[in-house]
Formats: structure tokens, sequence, C-alpha cells
């Protein structure tokens, strides 16, 4: 098949989160299956920056790299959409053209295909910041030009509660037909959703795990997209992301302190020691250590986090959190490393090497997220050793159990300090940890059965018309 994968981040281009992970793993795992693909994202300022990674400007608007053995990715650059220090928008919230920004991003994705005869089975878009590309797809401009007629759309939504919502008033810029301003199309309560015509005019729509597929189909977890999910059931799936072993595994990690194995874990003491170090913590081999690393909102768990903060700092453990987000977790974490600054470490940033190092160092992972679409750190801790402490909920529930992990049911403070206790004193039963360590770094999350899955995806796309 030929395939278009479309994403507004991509490793090792650009990444804020998870759906950078899978949007530059997958096109690997198909290309290894043998399909033919290549990757289409904006090119940002960040990414121009990278000089590791041999971009080569081919015309002015256009950028491309290499991935995989043959993978082109093409990058849309644009001075002033892309060319600004971050994705998505700065400290006083989103940019506020993000409309203007995803739309042409969208529309330049089309035109590209033609120019490069790119004549793809599937384009295959994720999250808002790329679902108008369906959207365009289906009006006069392109549904009319015979290149397109035999594309069909894949969906993958990575988290429903971001949809890129934007003002009726904005709606002419989008170059489109009013008839795509209505409730069964772009329109979500007298706003523009992306999100929202990505759902709609998808030929299949699937999100990263069979749990939060039906999860989203609920009142509680849909973010009021339940409605029209609903009326797109038969065409609604779930299929868990896979990890990237060739960048999260401790026997192959050039960023931790001393490689590791299942079969040889010795390694992973010297890992606690050197994050023990960073952390300006008391070298002792023998107190859990519980890594965060995350974003710090209320989607993380934070709320139940913070809520619980004080008390956990008072438990025999040392504690690592990498993330930013919101200003007022920020504000009581830091209280907490003025009063308790031999417990808890903060590091509120951006960090790749750091985040390698918590795997790699820690002994429990806290990611108690209130919702979670599937959730990489779980997997990626696993891998390393550290088993997951989870609140059972999309994800999460699919991946964590009490044979590699902790999880706790009932999304409440005193049920997340419940379950600490618990972990730590598992931690102290040193068999008993070890079968469970054992058990958690045999989990095989790798994209090989998901990209399958994605094929499977893929050719239900093409039965549609
Ligand atoms: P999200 O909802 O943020 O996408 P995921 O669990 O799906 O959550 O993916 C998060 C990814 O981003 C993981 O690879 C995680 O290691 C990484 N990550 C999150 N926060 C940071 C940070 N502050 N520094 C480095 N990596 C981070």
């Amino acid at each position: 098949m030929k395939i278009v994968m479309c994403a507004s981040e991509i490793v090792p281009f650009a990444k804020t989160g998870g759906l950078a992970d899978v949007a530059g793993a997958l096109p690997l795992a198909l290309e290894k299956a043998g399909h033919e693909v290549i990757v289409v994202m904006p090119g940002y300022k960040t990414v121009h920056a990278k000089t590791a990674l041999s971009i080569k400007n081919v015309r002015p608007g256009l950028s491309i790299a290499e991935i995989g053995k043959a993978i082109k990715v093409y990058l849309i650059d644009h001075d002033f959409y892309f060319n600004r220090d971050a994705l998505y928008g700065d400290k006083t919230g989103d940019y506020i053209d993000n409309i203007d920004r995803f739309s042409y991003f969208c529309r330049r994705t089309l035109d590209l295909l033609k120019e490069i005869n790119f004549k793809a089975d599937i384009v295959h878009c994720h999250d808002w910041q790329s679902a108008m590309v369906a959207v365009y797809l289906n009006s006069t401009a392109y549904s009319t030009d015979q290149f397109y007629k035999s594309m069909r759309t894949v969906f993958t939504i990575h988290n429903i509660g971001y949809q890129g919502l934007f003002s009726k008033d904005e709606f002419p810029k989008l170059g489109l037909a009013w008839n795509f301003f209505g409730v069964d199309s772009l329109e979500y309560y007298a706003q523009i959703n992306f999100l929202k015509g990505g759902i709609v005019f998808s030929d299949v729509i699937n999100t990263v795990s069979d749990t939060y597929s039906k999860e989203i189909c609920t009142k509680e977890f849909g973010f009021g997209m339940e409605g029209i999910l609903d009326k797109r059931k038969d065409a609604l799936f779930g299929i868990i992301n896979g990890l990237d072993y060739s960048i999260w595994d401790p026997a192959v990690d050039n960023l931790i302190a001393s490689k590791f194995s299942a079969k040889n874990i010795s390694g992973k003491s010297e890992c606690k020691e050197d994050l023990q170090k960073i952390c300006k913590f008391p070298l002792k081999p023998n107190i859990p250590l519980i890594g965060v690393v995350s974003r710090l909102a209320q989607q993380k768990g934070f709320d139940i986090v913070a809520a619980g903060i004080d008390k956990m700092c008072r438990m025999d453990l040392q504690m690592v959190i990498l993330g930013t987000g919101d200003e007022k977790y920020h504000a009581i974490m830091e209280s907490m490393v003025k009063k308790y600054p031999k417990v808890i470490s903060l590091h509120l940033k951006f960090d790749d090497t750091l985040a390698h190092k918590i795997y790699a160092g820690s002994d429990i992972f806290l990611m108690p997220s209130k919702y979670e679409p599937c959730g990489l750190g779980q997997m990626i801790s696993m891998k390393y050793a550290t088993l997951p402490l989870v609140y059972k909920t999309g994800g999460l529930a699919d991946t964590v159990d009490a044979s590699n992990g902790f999880v706790f049911d009932k999304y409440s403070a005193d049920d997340l300090l419940k379950t600490v206790k618990k972990s730590l004193t598992a931690y102290h039963a040193v068999d008993k940890w070890k079968k469970l360590v054992d058990k958690a770094m045999k989990c095989d999350f790798s994209w090989f059965e998901s990209a399958k899955k994605y094929v499977q995806l893929y050719e239900n796309a093409r039965k549609r018309s």
C-alpha cells in the first residue's frame, strides 16, 4: 500500500508527547512490512535547528529529510506560521492563528501529494492538527479531482480532550462552503471543531487503546464527541500503541548510566545511583525511588497527586518528577521540594535524556492518569524494570495489572496513597518484587502487532467508498 503519515509532531523531528512517538515509529514498522510510506509534518523552527537530521531545503516552502530505510519526510515550511519557538503556543496560551497554521498545513499536504505525484491509498492523519485533511478531501476542490479519487483516510485520536476549537467568525478563512459548517459537519455549539471534522469525514477512525475507544463513547470521557462517535461506531476501532524498542530499551540505551536487560539487570543499580546523584538525594540503594515523567496536568492525575503528595513525602521513599504543565501544580510541587528536599526532586522542563534516566533509575513509575488514551510511560517503564503504578483507565487498564505493576480502580487521593504504600511493601519483599519485575520486563509492546492491526484498518478503509 501507498501510505501518507500526516501529523503535527513526529520523532525525531519534534515532540511534545506520545503522538510524536507513534507518528515516528509506525511508518518504520509499515516500511518493514513492505509498504511504501511517506511522512508529512510542519517544518518548525525547532526542526530546522536540529542539524543532525540532515534536512535539505528543496524549494521555498518545502524541505525533505529521511527516516528508516527510505521513508521521505516532507516538511511544510512557512516562515510566518512555523518559524516560531514552539509548536502550538507560548506562555500566554495557544497561538491565536492556529486555525490558519493547521488548515494551511492540511491543504498543503494534499497539494504536495499531487505535486510529487504520490497517489496514496491511505492518508493517515492524527489528532485535530491534521484532521482537516479529511475535510478538505471531501470538499469540491479535491473531491472533483481524479487524482484524489481513490484516497481513503484514517484518523487516529490520541487525546479527545484537545479538539482545535475556533470561532465561527473565522470560518471563511478555511475556504470551505458554508454547508461544511453544520451540526453534521464542523460545527460544535456555534464553534468550528477540527477534531469533529476528522471524525465525520474520515473513512475509519481509531483511538490508541481498546478501552479508550469504548470510553470516548460515554459522556464521562467523550468531551462532547460521544454523540457524533455514536453515529460512526461502525467505523471506530481501538489499537494500542507500540513502543520503539530501538529507542526504549535499557540494553541499547546510550543515555543511561549503565545498560541492562532482563537477563542481566545488575546495571540498574548504577542507573539508580546516577539518578539519586542528579536529584541530590542520599545515595541509598534500598530506598524505593518513585519516578514521574509527565505533563503536570489534571489529566495525568496531578489533582490527586497534589492532594496526596505531602503524605507521600513522609513515607520512606524518594521521588523525582520531570515535566511541565499547569502553574498550579508547579507551585505545589515546588513547595514540597522546599519542605522535603531530600525526598522529592523536581525538574520543570522537557528533557529527553533525563526522562531516560528516570525510567532506568526508578523502582516505581507513577502514572495515575484520570484518563489515558494509551500512555507510553507505563510501557516504557516496564522495559526498564520499573513497575508502573496506575489508575485503571484507558490504555493503562489494557497494559498494567497485578502481575506487572500496581493498579487502583477508585480515582481518589486516598486510593492512590494506599496503592503507593502497597507498592512500597512489595518493594521490600525482594523475591516477589523480582518476579513482578521479570514479568514486566518480558511484556512485549513492540510495534509489530500494532502495525499489523493498522494494516487491517487501512484495508478496512479501502473497502469503504
Ligand atoms: P501524552 O498524553 O503526554 O502524549 P504519553 O504517555 O502518551 O502522554 O507520552 C508521553 C511521552 O512524552 C513519553 O515518551 C514520555 O517519556 C515523554 N515525556 C513527557 N513529558 C516529558 C518531559 N518533561 N521530558 C521528556 N519527555 C517527556
